[in-house]
């Protein structure tokens, strides 16, 4: 079925020339970010060649760097121990599944991994897609629908907010962590929608805080809403042997109805994960179609993930390492004093320095001085908030952190 625009949105094809790509408002915005870039006289920081594995150092054009632009929090990829797993699993089961698992793709590694994660985050169930990103938008944009409202969180991440698009559910953004807000919509809202759902992440990537899981718990039991939260961040590096979130404020995880997470990050790998009851995994992995309809993780990344786990829950010394070291960071970067903004027990450390140039510049001059890391700068966060985003990594020397800080201070 063709839907008609009305004809006020038609645009007139002989008055905007559709393949002048440089005309579209889209990019000539994105135009920007370049123009910036050059005002500010620095080399484009973007897709720069990482020539080996990018841990606490990364080597670019031959030059090592004390890295914070990767979240390779425990140093997990590149272990050994993690790449032989990988490449044993490539060995017996080859480089990919070759269909989607419902049809000829699901290998052992898969059913494995999928109960590995929801053992270690203590849930009934747990479903692993392709991608991070994907999980969510296809969990979201499936589970949700034009009768049923999303309460999400203004800092959410774009696979978040693409998610609810594609639901066509209502969304409501409710200012970030303010739990009274969300409560207040929840109220205006329970009775004109047949399914509520409040969307929330365990760490914030641009502010390095935590969510006040606890008190979203209480809405939940309060009200008949569900709870999804997203943990790319808060997995394997928040709470004493880096559980999350859940574990952080000593949360049951039967307490959530969506445990999401992606394994990028402190799991080495590439996918996502969808975790829960029984009941609703069971649903999602007959009928998601951003996992029915594609081909599963590759073996090599499912057994780089479980490799990753087995470490985690061996010790959770990498863990604490890694904690220790961030609030080294921020005790030292505050003692030079530098903002932090709101960052606390989170890998995730930004240093507000006001304005996008400012941010943009320091970024070049730490990276001429051997610190790679990123300016982020509006509208990725709040004009005036532009700022260096530091993920730490439990392999950060003590030295690393005390260059780093030097180096900043002599920069700014
Ligand atoms: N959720 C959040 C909060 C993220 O920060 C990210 C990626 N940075 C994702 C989801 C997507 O995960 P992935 O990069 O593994 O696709």
């Amino acid at each position: 079925k063709v839907v008609k625009a009305p004809p006020s949105q038609q645009i007139n094809a002989r008055a905007f020339d559709i393949r002048d790509f440089d005309n579209y408002p889209e990019v000539k915005q994105f135009n920007q970010v370049k123009a910036l870039l050059n005002k500010c006289g620095v080399e484009n920081p973007y897709f720069r060649i990482n020539e080996k594995v990018a841990g606490n150092v990364t080597q670019i054009s031959g030059t090592q760097y004390i890295n914070y632009s990767s979240y390779n929090y425990l140093g997990l990829s590149g272990l050994e121990e993690v790449q032989i797993k990988a490449k044993e699993a490539i060995d017996i089961y080859g480089t990919s599944p070759s269909a989607s698992r419902l049809a000829a793709g699901e290998k052992p590694i898969h059913g494995e991994l999928e109960q590995k994660i929801a053992n270690f985050i203590g849930t009934e169930a747990a479903l692993v897609c392709a991608g991070g990103h994907s999980t969510n938008v296809t969990v979201i944009g499936h589970m949700f629908n034009s009768n049923d409202l999303i309460i999400y969180d203004d800092l959410s991440h774009n696979s978040v907010v693409e998610g609810c698009i594609l639901s066509g559910a209502r969304r409501i953004a409710f200012p970030h962590n303010d739990t009274e807000k969300c409560e207040q919509i929840i109220k205006e809202n329970i009775n004109n929608y047949q399914k509520i759902v409040i969307i929330i992440e365990g760490a914030y990537s641009m502010d390095g805080d935590l969510a006040p899981l606890d008190k979203f718990v209480r809405l939940r039991k309060k009200y008949p809403v569900l709870l999804y939260v997203d943990e790319a961040h808060s997995l394997g590096t928040v709470g004493k042997t880096g559980r999350g979130i859940g574990e952080y404020y000593g949360i049951n995880a039967q307490e959530v109805d969506f445990w999401m997470g992606t394994l990028s990050k402190a799991l080495a790998s590439n996918g996502g994960y969808i975790a829960g009851r029984k009941s609703l995994i069971n649903y999602l992995k007959y009928t998601t179609p951003g996992f029915v309809y594609a081909a599963g993780i590759t073996p090599a990344n499912a057994a780089a993930a479980v490799a990753s786990l087995d470490v985690i829950e061996r010790s959770n010394e990498r863990v604490q390492r890694l904690q220790k070291n961030t609030q080294l960071f921020i005790q030292k970067a505050k003692q030079s004093g530098f903002n932090t903004g709101p960052s606390c027990d989170t890998p995730i450390v930004p240093i507000i320095v006001g304005d996008s140039e400012k941010a943009i510049i320091l970024a070049d001059k730490l990276f001429k001085k051997g610190v790679s890391v990123h300016p982020m700068f509006y509208p990725s966060v709040p004009l005036g908030e532009a700022r260096l985003r530091f993920f730490i990594s439990s392999e950060h020397t003590v030295e690393d952190l005390d260059t780093t800080i030097r180096v900043l201070s002599e920069s700014i």
